[in-house]
């Protein structure tokens, strides 16, 4: 099987600081890859590396290749935005707009304005339902996102990520704000993913690896220790 995502002898320095010591992973699509490791070791690092979310930090120099279905994401003709909605990102605060629940999942469609009213809305139903918030808000659509529950809202996130069709989901921690039932739903939620898109999830939760992920890789000051078949992590000899 060929990599969707192939990250290459990858080494971040912030200013004279290397928070990335020459990492190497590739993804298949269809899998559930999560990062683990003590807090401090990079894997937020290494992830906003992903989508190029830490292009804006100041004094940051990141070398090494990532390769994209055959693009190479630090590209000077990457599109940041277009590589943003194949790459998507979940926080560990969900953060939706101030906005309607339909504003939110509708929000990366609006320049899309081929789409008529009733496939926008069919749209919202299937990213709802996938990221199965749908019957909790199915009557509420038009209430602001911020008012639903911390779980709620983060179901409300990941289906306005879906809404644009991404490749890949980047999750940073996303259960850690959390209470256990809406993080046992959001673990549900990314078992039911699977089988659409490849997911990068970071955690610092071992058993959350276990319960979800297919492989599991650890981080311990910059570099990559270790990566295994989770299955094969939780058994004993
Ligand atoms: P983790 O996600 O594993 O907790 P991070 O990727 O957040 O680790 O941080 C890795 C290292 O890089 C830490 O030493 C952290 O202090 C440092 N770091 C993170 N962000 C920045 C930044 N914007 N500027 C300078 N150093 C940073
Ligand atoms: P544009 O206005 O050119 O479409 P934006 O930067 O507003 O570009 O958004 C690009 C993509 O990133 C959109 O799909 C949007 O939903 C997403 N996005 C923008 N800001 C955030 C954010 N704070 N959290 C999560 N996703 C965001």
């Amino acid at each position: 099987m060929t990599a969707i995502l192939t990250t290459n002898n990858v080494h971040l320095y912030y200013g004279e600081k290397e928070a990335l010591k020459g990492v190497s992973l590739a993804y298949d699509d269809n899998s559930i890859t999560a990062l683990i490791g003590p807090s401090g070791c990079g894997k937020s690092t290494y992830l906003r590396c992903l989508n190029r979310m830490n292009d804006l930090i100041p004094n940051i120099r990141i070398t090494g290749s990532f390769n994209f279905q055959g693009t190479e994401i630090y590209a000077p003709d990457t599109n940041l935005v277009t590589l943003r909605r194949q790459i998507g990102m979940v926080f560990q605060q969900p953060n939706p707009f101030p906005f309607s629940v339909y504003e939110n999942v509708t929000y990366g469609l609006r320049l899309n304005t081929s789409l008529k009213k009733a496939e926008l809305d069919e749209r919202v139903e299937q990213a709802l339902r996938q990221a199965a918030i749908w019957d909790e808000v199915k009557d509420d659509l038009h209430k602001n996102a911020m008012s639903f529950s911390g779980g709620q809202q983060q179901r409300i996130c990941i289906a306005r990520l879906l809404a644009v069709q991404p490749d890949i989901i980047l999750l940073d921690e996303p259960t850690s704000a959390l209470d256990p039932i809406s993080s046992v739903q959001i673990e549900e939620t990314l078992l039911a993913l699977k089988s659409d898109y490849t997911i990068i999830i970071v955690t610092h939760n071992l058993q959350q690896a276990s319960r979800i992920a297919d492989r599991t890789a650890f981080m311990l000051d910059g570099h990559l220790i270790e990566v295994d078949l989770t299955s094969q992590l939780f058994t004993q000899p």
